[in-house]
């Protein structure tokens, strides 16, 4: 549960953002939708206790965060891996950079690595892979850690249309499986629409947020989501 209120944030005595107040509830999936520079990752950024603010609170289950938590997984707009690390010791950094991580079995690994269509590059260096296979072991590595909150900016923007769809599902199905409260930052209304539960629409100078749309369709359906899944009644 992330409860935002009245938040303002100015860079350098320019307001970026100004009263920004929303609530997103446990196992919610927000998209925050808005036009370049209106200040998603400001915000996003904030929620993660990753930059100091002037105004307003955030709290997320109920406390004020004031460093970057293991509960909550952030996947950046430009991908930052460790140049001397492949792509199994990257993905699993956050977790072993965290004591009291929990660890992730060689199946569960090897799923992930398929998911995000890195089977067979798990020994290659960052510099040996594409653009879009460094941002999908970005995405990993937040996923890996398999955080209660996963806030998300963009993480989809440079990928192509089929790794992108299944990455959609994938997430989907971590959101109905898992119950995480997912906010995703994404220039893609039909993304939104498609994984939502309500889209935030932020507007610019200063940001702040002018709609918040309650999303009522049908999701596309997991099959690995069977009837007895409580996820099931969503549908
Ligand atoms: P985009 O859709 O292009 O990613 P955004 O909505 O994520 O845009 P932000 O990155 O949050 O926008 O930036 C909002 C505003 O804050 C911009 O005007 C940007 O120049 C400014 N800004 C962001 N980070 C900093 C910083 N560290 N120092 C100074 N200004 C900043
Ligand atoms: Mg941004």
């Amino acid at each position: 549960e992330i409860s935002i209120t009245g938040v303002g944030k100015a860079f350098d005595g320019r307001k970026v953002l100004e009263g920004v107040t929303a609530d997103i509830h446990a196992a919610e999936f927000v998209s925050v939708l808005g036009p370049s520079g209106c200040g998603k990752s400001t915000l996003l950024r904030l929620i993660a206790g990753l930059i100091p603010f002037e105004e307003g609170a955030i709290l997320v289950n109920g406390e004020v965060v004031t460093a970057p938590s293991a509960a909550m997984g952030f996947v950046f707009q430009t991908s930052n891996l460790l140049p001397w690390l492949n792509v199994r010791d990257n993905l699993l950094l956050g977790i072993n950079l965290d004591a009291g991580a929990q660890r992730l079995d060689e199946a569960a690994l090897a799923e992930l690595v398929e998911t995000l269509g890195l089977t067979g590059f798990e020994a290659s260096y960052p510099h040996q892979l594409s653009g879009g296979m460094r941002h999908r072991v970005a995405i990993g590595q937040a996923l890996a850690r398999n955080p209660q909150i996963l806030l998300m900016d963009e993480p989809f923007g440079a990928l192509d249309a089929l790794t992108r769809d299944r990455l959609n599902m994938e997430l989907l199905r971590l959101w109905q499986r898992d119950r995480k409260t997912v906010v995703l930052v994404t220039h893609s209304i039909s993304e939104a629409v498609l994984l939502s539960d309500r889209v935030l629409v932020m507007s610019e100078r200063p940001g702040t947020i002018i709609e918040d749309v309650r999303i009522d369709l049908p999701r596309p359906r997991d099959p690995s989501v069977t009837r007895e899944d409580p996820a099931f009644g969503d549908y």
